[in-house]
């Protein structure tokens, strides 16, 4: 991945950086090709490129097949500038802020319709770059509430979604890849976790070879993964502080992105880059989480409390 760029970490810098949309062709260009163009059909090194369109195309001198920078990505068929995709992508890549479709429409001067489907396809990526992460190794996973987080009745309130906070563990034996997965409302009665809850968590998100996994899931249960809980308060923080309440339908996505900012800074990557590569190349396999990563031990067990 190309490195010599320093990462901006205000909008003014990012400005200052990215100020034209020649300069943010020219980066997409070093992200997509980083050792120059590689035709996508025969790996042919030379193109003729056309500029007369809005963005260069490029036809392979080998081949004559064609492509451009947003070919089989999130932006194809986009009429939206490079510019104002990048401006989004680091919006959304500040950690300790994201950003929303009123914010980013006024920002990079688009509908708010247009904004917010900028948004989604972005975080559409970064959740399934997620369902294609599975947790493996030493897993520990906690129950959780988002939305109303003391209800002493037994009741739901409408507000109230039940998570399952998920994480491989490292060798130090702490968190190195987090989920916040809601869990659909059949798979809880009364407030407690059924079964199913826990076998629909293992059978999505989990490698089928793991070692060990532990579910708490018991509402008074006296033992707690103190971390994960801890992760899931400061997502529902998080996630109230940047969109003032959602509803259950896009909750999954924003848990997402909560949790991959997460693990990239867990693994102290570059969440601009990182995203910037999501969306750039399609059909990648970002393996940054492989078993090397997380404590593997040798006795296979599932507990459940
Ligand atoms: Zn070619």
């Amino acid at each position: 991945m190309e490195t010599n760029y320093h990462l901006p970490s205000t909008l003014e810098q990012f400005q200052q950086q990215f100020p034209t949309e020649e300069a943010c062709i020219d980066y997409f260009f070093s992200v997509k090709w980083p050792s120059g163009f590689s035709c996508p059909h025969c790996g042919h090194s030379r193109s003729y490129i056309t500029i007369t369109r809005r963005l260069p195309l490029y036809e392979c001198l080998q081949c004559h097949h064609q492509t451009s920078l947003t070919a089989g990505t999130i932006m194809a068929g986009s009429r939206t500038s490079l510019h104002k995709w990048l401006t989004a992508i680091f919006l959304i890549a500040r950690t300790e802020q994201g950003t929303n479709a009123v914010a980013l429409s006024k920002i990079i001067s688009v509908t708010y319709k247009t904004a917010w489907l900028i948004l989604h396809k972005i975080r559409h990526a970064i959740s399934t770059a997620d369902q294609g992460t599975l947790l493996s190794g030493v897993i520990q996973v906690n129950s959780a509430v988002y939305g109303k987080p003391y209800n002493p009745y037994f009741r739901n309130h409408p507000q109230e979604h039940y998570l399952l906070a998920g994480s491989s563990l490292n060798i130090q034996g702490e968190p190195s890849y987090i989920k916040l997965k809601l869990v659909p409302k059949i798979h809880v009665k009364e407030k407690i976790f059924q079964r199913s809850a826990t076998s629909d968590f293992t059978q999505q998100h989990v490698q089928s070879h793991t070692n060990s996994i532990e579910f708490i899931t018991g509402r008074f249960s006296s033992k707690k993964f103190r971390a994960l809980l801890a992760f899931a308060a400061q997502a529902g923080k998080s996630i109230n502080n940047t969109f003032h309440g959602i509803g259950q339908k896009y909750l999954q996505y924003y848990l997402d992105e909560f949790c991959y900012k997460i693990n990239l800074t867990l693994h102290e990557a570059p969440i601009f880059q990182h995203l910037i590569h999501l969306c750039t190349v399609p059909h990648v396999r970002l393996n940054l989480f492989t078993s090397q990563n997380t404590h593997m031990c040798p006795n296979s067990k599932i507990k459940t409390m």
